[in-house]
Protein backbone atom coordinates (compact mmCIF):
# COMPACT_ATOMS: atom_id res chain seq x y z
CA UNK A 1 0.00 0.00 0.00
CA UNK A 2 1.53 3.21 -1.38
CA UNK A 3 -0.71 6.17 0.18
CA UNK A 4 1.35 9.31 0.48
CA UNK A 5 -0.58 10.97 2.60
CA UNK A 6 -0.33 8.34 5.34
CA UNK A 7 3.20 8.27 5.04
CA UNK A 8 4.84 4.78 5.90
CA UNK A 9 2.86 1.98 6.85
CA UNK A 10 4.32 -0.42 9.24
CA UNK A 11 3.97 -3.92 8.16
CA UNK A 12 2.44 -6.16 11.24
CA UNK A 13 0.85 -2.92 12.85
CA UNK A 14 -2.64 -0.52 13.57
CA UNK A 15 -1.53 3.13 13.36
CA UNK A 16 -3.07 6.37 14.05
CA UNK A 17 -2.51 9.47 11.93
CA UNK A 18 -4.39 12.86 12.25
CA UNK A 19 -4.89 13.81 8.44
CA UNK A 20 -4.94 17.17 6.82
CA UNK A 21 -6.46 16.76 3.19
CA UNK A 22 -4.93 18.88 0.40
CA UNK A 23 -7.27 21.92 -1.23
CA UNK A 24 -7.07 25.38 -0.14
CA UNK A 25 -10.57 25.47 0.87
CA UNK A 26 -9.63 23.01 3.50
CA UNK A 27 -6.53 24.85 4.91
CA UNK A 28 -7.91 25.48 8.26
CA UNK A 29 -9.40 22.39 8.59
CA UNK A 30 -8.76 20.35 11.98
CA UNK A 31 -7.19 17.39 11.12
CA UNK A 32 -9.00 14.29 10.21
CA UNK A 33 -8.56 10.79 12.22
CA UNK A 34 -7.80 7.99 10.00
CA UNK A 35 -6.27 4.61 11.08
CA UNK A 36 -4.24 2.11 9.34
CA UNK A 37 -4.09 -1.93 9.78
CA UNK A 38 -1.34 -3.33 7.67
CA UNK A 39 -0.62 -6.93 8.02
CA UNK A 40 2.72 -8.68 7.63
CA UNK A 41 0.74 -10.81 4.91
CA UNK A 42 0.17 -9.19 1.42
CA UNK A 43 -3.37 -8.40 0.33
CA UNK A 44 -6.24 -6.12 -1.19
CA UNK A 45 -6.42 -2.71 0.19
CA UNK A 46 -9.40 -1.99 1.53
CA UNK A 47 -10.61 1.77 2.59
CA UNK A 48 -13.69 2.44 4.46
CA UNK A 49 -14.97 5.77 5.37
CA UNK A 50 -17.93 7.20 7.14
CA UNK A 51 -19.15 10.58 7.83
CA UNK A 52 -19.88 11.45 4.00
CA UNK A 53 -22.79 12.57 6.28
CA UNK A 54 -21.81 14.06 9.29
CA UNK A 55 -25.38 12.96 11.33
CA UNK A 56 -25.28 9.62 10.15
CA UNK A 57 -23.41 8.07 13.87
CA UNK A 58 -24.07 4.24 13.44
CA UNK A 59 -21.74 4.17 10.41
CA UNK A 60 -19.00 6.88 11.85
CA UNK A 61 -19.26 4.67 15.24
CA UNK A 62 -18.37 1.27 13.17
CA UNK A 63 -15.93 2.76 11.46
CA UNK A 64 -14.21 3.59 14.92
CA UNK A 65 -15.28 -0.07 16.83
CA UNK A 66 -13.67 -1.84 13.57
CA UNK A 67 -10.33 0.64 13.79
CA UNK A 68 -10.69 -1.01 17.59
CA UNK A 69 -11.62 -4.59 16.60
CA UNK A 70 -9.36 -5.96 13.65
CA UNK A 71 -5.73 -7.42 14.55
CA UNK A 72 -3.39 -6.82 11.90
CA UNK A 73 -1.85 -10.32 13.15
CA UNK A 74 -5.22 -11.86 11.84
CA UNK A 75 -5.96 -10.49 8.73
CA UNK A 76 -4.44 -9.75 4.58
CA UNK A 77 -3.88 -6.31 3.32
CA UNK A 78 -4.43 -3.47 4.62
CA UNK A 79 -7.50 -1.42 5.89
CA UNK A 80 -7.90 2.01 5.82
CA UNK A 81 -10.47 3.96 8.01
CA UNK A 82 -11.92 7.44 7.96
CA UNK A 83 -14.84 7.47 10.89
CA UNK A 84 -15.98 11.04 9.78
CA UNK A 85 -15.05 12.47 6.35
CA UNK A 86 -17.38 15.40 6.97
CA UNK A 87 -15.95 16.50 9.95
CA UNK A 88 -17.75 20.24 10.06
CA UNK A 89 -21.43 18.50 9.74
CA UNK A 90 -20.75 16.28 11.94
CA UNK A 91 -19.57 18.96 14.89
CA UNK A 92 -22.16 20.83 14.23
CA UNK A 93 -25.12 18.40 13.28
CA UNK A 94 -25.69 19.34 10.98
CA UNK A 95 -27.94 16.75 8.31
CA UNK A 96 -28.01 16.27 4.29
CA UNK A 97 -25.10 19.13 3.60
CA UNK A 98 -21.81 20.52 4.27
CA UNK A 99 -22.45 23.07 6.69
CA UNK A 100 -19.65 25.42 5.07
CA UNK A 101 -20.88 25.61 1.63
CA UNK A 102 -24.42 24.27 1.66
CA UNK A 103 -23.65 21.40 -0.49
CA UNK A 104 -24.04 17.86 0.01
CA UNK A 105 -20.91 16.09 -0.55
CA UNK A 106 -22.51 12.82 -1.67
CA UNK A 107 -23.94 14.60 -4.59
CA UNK A 108 -20.48 16.32 -5.98
CA UNK A 109 -17.83 13.08 -6.38
CA UNK A 110 -15.50 12.53 -7.65
CA UNK A 111 -14.88 16.44 -6.83
CA UNK A 112 -13.01 19.45 -8.37
CA UNK A 113 -9.42 21.12 -6.33
CA UNK A 114 -11.19 24.26 -7.61
CA UNK A 115 -14.58 23.88 -6.63
CA UNK A 116 -16.45 24.91 -3.43
CA UNK A 117 -15.31 23.05 0.19
CA UNK A 118 -17.18 19.79 -0.64
CA UNK A 119 -15.59 19.76 -4.10
CA UNK A 120 -12.54 19.66 -3.05
CA UNK A 121 -12.91 17.49 0.47
CA UNK A 122 -14.31 14.60 -2.07
CA UNK A 123 -11.73 15.36 -4.57
CA UNK A 124 -8.96 14.86 -1.64
CA UNK A 125 -11.01 11.89 -0.76
CA UNK A 126 -10.87 10.26 -4.28
CA UNK A 127 -7.28 11.38 -5.22
CA UNK A 128 -5.55 10.40 -1.42
CA UNK A 129 -7.64 7.89 -0.47
CA UNK A 130 -10.03 5.75 -2.98
CA UNK A 131 -7.71 5.33 -5.95
CA UNK A 132 -5.00 3.66 -3.65
CA UNK A 133 -7.05 1.24 -2.66
CA UNK A 134 -8.17 -2.18 -4.01
CA UNK A 135 -11.93 -1.82 -2.88
CA UNK A 136 -13.83 1.06 -1.43
CA UNK A 137 -16.48 0.97 1.00
CA UNK A 138 -18.52 4.44 2.15
CA UNK A 139 -20.83 3.48 5.07
CA UNK A 140 -24.15 5.90 5.47
CA UNK A 141 -27.12 5.39 7.41
CA UNK A 142 -30.81 7.33 7.85
CA UNK A 143 -29.40 10.70 8.16
CA UNK A 144 -30.76 12.76 11.18
CA UNK A 145 -34.50 13.43 10.07
CA UNK A 146 -34.60 10.27 8.52
CA UNK A 147 -35.38 5.97 9.08
CA UNK A 148 -34.36 3.61 7.02
CA UNK A 149 -34.41 -0.55 6.26
CA UNK A 150 -30.54 -1.47 6.26
CA UNK A 151 -29.50 -2.01 2.40
CA UNK A 152 -26.46 -1.53 0.05
CA UNK A 153 -26.14 0.48 -3.08
CA UNK A 154 -23.98 -0.45 -5.82
CA UNK A 155 -23.27 0.48 -9.54
CA UNK A 156 -25.21 -2.01 -11.96
CA UNK A 157 -23.74 -3.50 -15.18
CA UNK A 158 -26.74 -3.04 -16.74
CA UNK A 159 -25.94 -0.46 -19.87
CA UNK A 160 -21.87 -0.62 -19.38
CA UNK A 161 -20.65 -1.15 -22.69
CA UNK A 162 -16.79 -0.70 -21.73
CA UNK A 163 -15.61 -4.29 -20.41
CA UNK A 164 -13.21 -2.89 -17.92
CA UNK A 165 -16.57 -0.61 -16.13
CA UNK A 166 -18.31 -4.19 -16.36
CA UNK A 167 -15.88 -6.24 -14.65
CA UNK A 168 -15.66 -3.16 -11.98
CA UNK A 169 -19.46 -3.32 -11.65
CA UNK A 170 -19.70 -7.08 -11.36
CA UNK A 171 -16.98 -6.75 -8.79
CA UNK A 172 -18.93 -4.16 -6.68
CA UNK A 173 -22.07 -6.55 -7.01
CA UNK A 174 -20.38 -9.27 -5.21
CA UNK A 175 -19.36 -6.94 -2.45
CA UNK A 176 -22.69 -5.58 -2.02
CA UNK A 177 -24.17 -9.62 -2.22
CA UNK A 178 -21.33 -10.11 0.34
CA UNK A 179 -22.01 -7.37 2.85
CA UNK A 180 -25.17 -9.40 3.55
CA UNK A 181 -27.74 -6.51 4.45
CA UNK A 182 -31.17 -7.25 3.16
CA UNK A 183 -31.31 -4.88 0.37
CA UNK A 184 -29.22 -4.43 -2.78
CA UNK A 185 -29.95 -2.19 -5.03
CA UNK A 186 -27.83 -2.11 -8.05
CA UNK A 187 -28.44 0.88 -10.66
CA UNK A 188 -27.19 1.76 -13.26
CA UNK A 189 -27.35 6.11 -13.65
CA UNK A 190 -26.76 8.38 -10.81
CA UNK A 191 -29.05 8.44 -7.79
CA UNK A 192 -31.37 11.52 -7.73
CA UNK A 193 -30.20 15.67 -7.35
CA UNK A 194 -30.77 17.22 -4.56
CA UNK A 195 -31.39 15.17 -1.07
CA UNK A 196 -30.73 18.06 0.78
CA UNK A 197 -31.32 22.19 1.29
CA UNK A 198 -29.57 22.30 -2.27
CA UNK A 199 -28.23 19.98 -5.32
CA UNK A 200 -24.83 19.37 -5.56
CA UNK A 201 -22.59 20.39 -8.74
CA UNK A 202 -24.71 17.34 -10.61
CA UNK A 203 -21.98 15.09 -9.72
CA UNK A 204 -21.71 11.44 -8.87
CA UNK A 205 -22.45 9.35 -5.29
CA UNK A 206 -19.54 8.18 -3.83
CA UNK A 207 -19.36 4.40 -4.76
CA UNK A 208 -20.43 5.22 -8.21
CA UNK A 209 -17.46 8.31 -9.11
CA UNK A 210 -15.28 5.17 -7.33
CA UNK A 211 -16.54 2.73 -10.00
CA UNK A 212 -15.75 4.70 -12.71
CA UNK A 213 -11.74 5.18 -11.38
CA UNK A 214 -11.55 1.65 -11.74
CA UNK A 215 -12.12 0.77 -7.90
CA UNK A 216 -14.88 -1.78 -7.15
CA UNK A 217 -17.39 0.21 -4.74
CA UNK A 218 -20.47 0.13 -2.43
CA UNK A 219 -22.43 2.26 0.00
CA UNK A 220 -23.77 0.79 2.60
CA UNK A 221 -26.47 2.11 4.86
CA UNK A 222 -27.96 1.32 8.81
CA UNK A 223 -29.39 3.11 11.54
CA UNK A 224 -30.92 6.68 11.54
CA UNK A 225 -32.79 9.45 13.02
CA UNK A 226 -29.53 10.61 15.15
CA UNK A 227 -29.22 7.74 17.25
CA UNK A 228 -27.07 5.76 17.79
CA UNK A 229 -28.67 1.90 17.11
CA UNK A 230 -26.15 -1.04 18.31
CA UNK A 231 -27.93 -3.17 16.00
CA UNK A 232 -27.37 -0.88 13.21
CA UNK A 233 -23.26 -0.61 14.31
CA UNK A 234 -23.37 -4.45 14.68
CA UNK A 235 -24.88 -4.54 11.29
CA UNK A 236 -22.25 -2.45 9.45
CA UNK A 237 -19.02 -4.10 11.64
CA UNK A 238 -20.56 -7.64 10.31
CA UNK A 239 -20.99 -6.23 6.96
CA UNK A 240 -17.37 -4.86 6.54
CA UNK A 241 -15.98 -8.34 8.25
CA UNK A 242 -18.12 -10.25 5.41
CA UNK A 243 -16.80 -7.88 2.48
CA UNK A 244 -13.08 -8.69 3.88
CA UNK A 245 -14.11 -12.39 4.13
CA UNK A 246 -15.12 -11.97 0.51
CA UNK A 247 -11.92 -10.34 -0.71
CA UNK A 248 -9.49 -13.01 1.08
CA UNK A 249 -8.33 -10.43 3.56
CA UNK A 250 -10.00 -12.74 6.43
CA UNK A 251 -9.53 -16.09 6.86
CA UNK A 252 -10.51 -16.83 10.41
CA UNK A 253 -13.31 -15.04 10.77
CA UNK A 254 -14.50 -16.50 14.40
CA UNK A 255 -11.38 -15.14 16.22
CA UNK A 256 -11.93 -11.24 15.59
CA UNK A 257 -15.66 -10.48 15.02
CA UNK A 258 -16.79 -12.35 18.28
CA UNK A 259 -18.43 -8.60 19.52
CA UNK A 260 -20.01 -7.71 16.62
CA UNK A 261 -21.28 -11.41 16.11
CA UNK A 262 -22.81 -11.40 20.17
CA UNK A 263 -24.28 -7.71 19.32
CA UNK A 264 -26.32 -9.07 16.12
CA UNK A 265 -28.72 -10.88 18.43
CA UNK A 266 -31.53 -7.88 18.66
CA UNK A 267 -33.41 -8.22 15.48
CA UNK A 268 -32.97 -11.69 14.19
CA UNK A 269 -32.28 -14.84 15.90
CA UNK A 270 -30.58 -16.55 12.82
CA UNK A 271 -27.00 -17.05 13.53
CA UNK A 272 -24.57 -14.63 11.96
CA UNK A 273 -22.73 -16.79 9.06
CA UNK A 274 -25.85 -18.10 7.74
CA UNK A 275 -26.16 -16.70 4.32
CA UNK A 276 -28.68 -13.84 5.09
CA UNK A 277 -31.79 -13.22 2.09
CA UNK A 278 -30.95 -10.63 0.01
CA UNK A 279 -33.27 -8.97 -2.54
CA UNK A 280 -31.67 -7.49 -5.46
CA UNK A 281 -34.09 -4.41 -6.52
CA UNK A 282 -32.61 -2.31 -9.60
CA UNK A 283 -34.83 1.11 -9.50
CA UNK A 284 -34.86 3.52 -6.84
CA UNK A 285 -37.91 6.09 -6.71
CA UNK A 286 -37.77 9.30 -4.39
CA UNK A 287 -40.80 10.60 -3.78
CA UNK A 288 -41.54 14.45 -2.84
CA UNK A 289 -44.26 16.75 -1.55
CA UNK A 290 -45.28 19.31 -3.26
CA UNK A 291 -46.44 20.99 -0.69
CA UNK A 292 -45.00 22.40 2.64
CA UNK A 293 -46.64 21.32 5.83
CA UNK A 294 -47.38 18.44 8.16
CA UNK A 295 -46.06 15.00 7.04
CA UNK A 296 -48.65 12.23 8.02
CA UNK A 297 -46.66 8.72 6.89
CA UNK A 298 -48.91 5.91 6.92
CA UNK A 299 -45.82 3.16 6.12
CA UNK A 300 -42.41 2.74 7.94
CA UNK A 301 -39.00 1.49 6.59
CA UNK A 302 -39.25 -1.96 5.54
CA UNK A 303 -42.98 -1.92 4.55
CA UNK A 304 -43.88 -3.35 1.20
CA UNK A 305 -45.93 -1.08 -0.64
CA UNK A 306 -48.23 -1.77 -3.72
CA UNK A 307 -48.21 0.67 -7.18
CA UNK A 308 -51.67 3.06 -6.48
CA UNK A 309 -51.18 2.45 -2.67
CA UNK A 310 -52.13 5.61 -0.40
CA UNK A 311 -48.74 5.67 1.86
CA UNK A 312 -49.19 8.93 3.37
CA UNK A 313 -50.80 12.56 3.40
CA UNK A 314 -49.35 15.99 3.95
CA UNK A 315 -51.80 18.40 5.51
CA UNK A 316 -51.53 22.41 6.33
CA UNK A 317 -51.35 24.12 9.91
CA UNK A 318 -55.50 24.06 9.87
CA UNK A 319 -55.89 20.35 9.38
CA UNK A 320 -57.23 20.43 6.16
CA UNK A 321 -55.51 17.83 3.46
CA UNK A 322 -52.97 19.32 0.81
CA UNK A 323 -52.30 15.67 -0.69
CA UNK A 324 -52.62 12.25 -0.48
CA UNK A 325 -49.10 10.36 -1.68
CA UNK A 326 -49.42 7.62 -3.72
CA UNK A 327 -46.59 4.54 -4.56
CA UNK A 328 -45.55 4.90 -8.52
CA UNK A 329 -44.60 1.02 -7.72
CA UNK A 330 -44.63 -2.05 -6.44
CA UNK A 331 -41.48 -2.13 -3.78
CA UNK A 332 -40.18 -1.42 -0.47
CA UNK A 333 -39.40 1.52 1.64
CA UNK A 334 -35.75 1.60 2.04
CA UNK A 335 -36.28 5.17 3.51
CA UNK A 336 -38.60 7.43 5.21
CA UNK A 337 -38.55 11.06 6.96
CA UNK A 338 -39.64 10.41 9.86
CA UNK A 339 -40.02 14.24 10.90
CA UNK A 340 -43.57 15.98 10.37
CA UNK A 341 -42.56 18.89 9.02
CA UNK A 342 -41.82 19.21 5.52
CA UNK A 343 -40.70 21.88 2.96
CA UNK A 344 -42.05 22.50 -0.79
CA UNK A 345 -40.17 19.42 -2.93
CA UNK A 346 -39.31 18.55 0.13
CA UNK A 347 -38.02 14.70 0.14
CA UNK A 348 -40.45 11.52 1.81
CA UNK A 349 -38.97 8.78 1.29
CA UNK A 350 -37.42 6.52 -1.32
CA UNK A 351 -38.71 3.25 -2.44
CA UNK A 352 -37.04 0.56 -4.11
CA UNK A 353 -38.34 -1.65 -6.68
CA UNK A 354 -37.46 -4.20 -9.55
CA UNK A 355 -37.64 -2.80 -13.05
CA UNK A 356 -40.94 -3.26 -14.34
ZN1 LIG B 1 -25.66 9.40 4.01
Amino acid sequence: MHSPILGKLTRGKAQRHLVKLPGAALANDEPRPVISITSAKPGPVLFVNAGVHGGEYPAIEAVIRLSKTLDPKKIAGTVILMPVMNLPAFRSRTPFVCPIDNVNPNRVFPGDPAGSYSEQMTHALINEFVVHADAYIDLHGGDIPEALVPFVICRSEAGLADSKARDVAGRSREMALAFELPYVLAVSKPIQPAKGRRAGGGGLSSYAAAAEKGVPSILAEAGGVGQMQEDAVALLVQGVINVMRHLGMIADAKSHIADSETNLKSKSKKPAHSAVATTVLTKFEWLYTKYQGVWYPKVGPGDLVKKGQEIGTVGDLFGDTLEKIVSPVNGVILFLTINPSVLENGLLMGIGAKEA
